[in-house]
């Protein structure tokens, strides 16, 4: 690291610094950046290293290693797991991809599962996504969106229509809550939401057989049929 950081003109402080923060991502399970076959800068920046190269003994032949089986987005210069990146052992800071890797595997955040596959085709099982913590009028709520499981207009899929169904948990933790913007009223102790009304999850998971396969942004509204239905649908990434 020394004789790397001593190469590249960083100071001892900053080549510390860099490397910690490193090596905690690799604690947390995230591999190089570099090492991965698409990696399009492979030729350039640690031909010399041989965390990333199997040297085969013939000179200008290099096999790169591939560690790492799970690919969470599309190829990242500015990981900190990416010995390319720029500057080079001089950046502490951890780049957006590197924050939602971590904040979707450890981060209570909402997440659909299904018991049946994910593919959106007839038979995948009912879809539910947990919304951890769920603010409504300054209230936590945690809440799950059901999906409907009925094929009302007969087309052999399930109609993309939802129930949200909330359990007040003043105690519950989360790194990532989602508010209720609209008007939602209390009788009792029913919540009543009127029509028109959004939930916004700027990050949320997919995940089928324990496995996260999907990450991104949606928004869903309450219909004035009393159904919630997605607003918005957008994913960074299909992990692979
Ligand atoms: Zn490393």
């Amino acid at each position: 690291m020394r004789k790397r950081c001593a190469e590249k003109g960083v100071g001892i402080d900053q080549c510390i610094a860099s490397s910690v923060v490193h090596e905690f991502g690799h604690v947390l399970g995230l591999s190089h950046e570099q090492n991965r076959p698409d990696d399009p800068s492979s030729e350039l920046c640690h031909r010399n290293d041989p965390e990333t190269v199997i040297f085969t003994g013939d000179i200008g032949q290099f096999v790169y290693h591939t560690w790492g089986n799970t690919k969470f987005t599309p190829y990242d210069p500015n990981s900190v797991m990416n010995y390319c990146r720029i500057p080079y052992y001089g950046n502490t800071k951890l780049s957006l991809m590197d924050q939602v890797a971590v904040k979707v595997y450890y981060g209570n955040i909402p997440g659909f599962s299904t018991p049946g596959g994910w593919n959106g085709l007839v038979g995948r099982g009912i879809r539910t996504m947990r919304i951890p913590k769920l603010m409504i009028n300054n209230l936590p709520y945690n809440a799950v969106l059901t999906e409907s499981g009925i094929d009302s207009n007969h087309d052999g899929k399930y109609d993309n229509v939802y129930t949200l169904t909330i359990t007040y948990n003043p105690s519950v933790q989360s790194i990532s809550p989602v508010t209720l913007v609209g008007s939602a009223t209390k009788v009792g102790s029913v919540i009543n939401i009127k029509p028109g009304s959004k939930i916004s999850f700027p990050l949320f998971k997919y995940s089928s057989a324990g496995k996260v396969v999907r990450v991104g942004h949606a928004s869903v509204i309450k219909r004035a049929d009393g159904w919630w239905i997605f607003d918005s649908y957008k994913y960074f990434y299909d992990i692979h």
